[in-house]
């Protein structure tokens, strides 16, 4: 039976439109090597429809941040095992390959920033049009236009199943505040910055970007930190712009608790 547009709630229909438009470029233009790289299709178009939005913010009535959110509210609950780059042969279609997907070419953006990003990729589909790729291919590309090593980042969100899932504690101490960072990735290894940000009594805010590398063997892992802030510390934000995909929570607390506990 035929789609019938009008019947989508208006947010939802130009989103399918730009989606399926962006497939004339991942998905007919530059093919697969193989199924199990099918994140690059899905991601693709469903981060086009993020662009598609941040080209012309009055489209949906979303920002492009509530977008990403949406996307993180969906992995935050699910519950697959199984990496991006290895998915099972029901798990093509899972919404880990379009929301991660997606995530993880948000987040590829970040590292590289806007110019050298958008640089690379248009490169990317002018060299592989007519041709199929793989995740490797792509990541190499990207790599050699780039001059980055993206081994790590490969590893972290391709190669490993999930997200960073975690709480983190924070306790204000006399010009600054405390944190423990108890991570519940058994055998991951993530490597990060997590934009946080404070806010005092009056609304006064200040951000922190905090260095996140954790590897855990198996054991729930414990990391502390302590930073100094120019303002007394009431309430605090993880990651206001939705820059990382992770599931971190934020807990106030008057004594930092062990993280096996
Ligand atoms: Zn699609």
């Amino acid at each position: 039976m035929p789609l019938d547009f009008t019947r989508l709630p208006e947010g939802l229909q130009w989103r399918l439109i730009v989606h399926e438009l962006a497939h004339q470029w991942q998905g007919n233009a530059i093919r697969l090597g193989a199924w199990q790289d099918i994140w690059l299709n899905e991601g693709f178009a469903s981060y086009a429809e993020m662009l598609a939005n941040e080209a012309f913010p009055t489209l949906g009535g979303h920002s492009p941040q509530q977008i990403r959110a949406g996307w993180e509210a969906n992995l935050r609950r699910s519950s697959r095992a199984t990496p991006l780059a290895y998915p099972l042969p029901h798990e093509m279609f899972s919404l880990e390959s379009y929301d991660k997907g997606a995530w993880v070419l948000h987040m590829l953006r970040v590292e590289l920033d806007d110019l050298a990003f958008f640089e690379a990729l248009r490169a990317y589909i002018a060299a592989f049009s007519d041709d199929t790729v793989t995740t490797l291919a792509f990541f190499q590309f990207m790599e050699r236009h780039s001059g980055r090593d993206l081994t790590s980042f490969r590893a972290q969100w391709l190669e490993q199943p999930g997200l960073p899932r975690a709480t983190l504690y924070w306790q204000p101490e006399p010009g600054g505040v405390a944190l423990r960072l108890c991570s519940d990735n058994p055998n991951q290894r993530y490597t990060a910055t997590l934009p946080l940000q404070f806010s005092d009594a009056t609304g006064r805010t200040q951000a922190l970007p905090m260095p996140l590398d954790w590897l855990s063997n198996g054991a729930t892992i414990q990391q502390d930190f302590s930073y100094p802030l120019n303002i007394i510390p009431a309430q605090l934000v993880v990651d206001p712009g939705e820059q990382l995909l992770e599931a971190i929570r934020a807990e106030r607390v008057e004594a930092l608790p062990n993280c096996s506990g």
